[in-house]
């Protein structure tokens, strides 16, 4: 079963109606229930998320976002471009993980559609499946295993940079000619 106030908070964020945002929030909170953990409020949970750009189901990633907490706002997930229908969730506190993909065979049926395209007789019915469908028929859930993974640094330290004033955070400043600069005014 879904969230009906994260599917709604979903659609709002991801901002059209679509089978693979569902999917994504059904995997991720799959994922928050095997590792028995909640949606992260900070950064207790860190996810590696595997879509990549330009392919039909990458709305499936803005699902994980809104299911697990895992935000590019909050620093808690990077993509590895993979552009696979996976991620893996970890424990921050614990360092377990668990990693969910979607089943190959759900794929395949919905292979050649561009989401967005797809009219809306259709497209209800998928997604009250989505909804519905146990977790086992959607996804390949892996058991929990260990994981070494430290997340990015974050630092406060910031600068304005030399050249545009705008200011920026420590690791991106890059030096040239003795100036610290941001990184597009270093590639001008
Ligand atoms: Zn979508
Ligand atoms: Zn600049």
């Amino acid at each position: 079963m879904i969230d009906e106030k994260l599917l709604e908070v979903g659609f709002i964020f991801h901002g059209h109606k679509c089978p693979a945002m569902p999917l994504g929030i059904r995997a991720g909170s799959a994922a928050l229930k095997k590792l028995e953990v909640e949606r992260a409020s900070n950064k207790e949970l860190f996810c590696l998320m595997e879509t990549g750009p330009a392919h039909a189901m990458m709305c499936f990633g803005d699902g994980v976002q809104t299911a697990t907490g895992c935000t590019f706002g909050k620093g808690n997930i990077i993509n590895k471009n993979y552009t696979k229908n996976a991620f893996t969730l970890i424990n921050m506190k614990n360092k377990k993980a668990v990693r969910v993909a979607l089943q190959p065979e759900f794929q395949e049926r919905k292979k050649g559609i561009e989401p967005k395209d797809v009219s809306p007789e259709l497209l209800n019915p998928m997604i009250e499946n989505i909804k519905k469908a146990p977790d086992e028929m959607l996804f390949n859930i892996s058991e929990i295993f260990d994981i070494d993974f430290q997340p990015p640094k974050g630092t406060f330290e910031w600068y304005n940079c030399e050249e545009c004033g705008e200011f920026i955070f420590a690791n991106g400043v890059k030096i040239k000619q003795g100036k610290k600069i941001c990184i597009p005014c270093s590639k001008k």
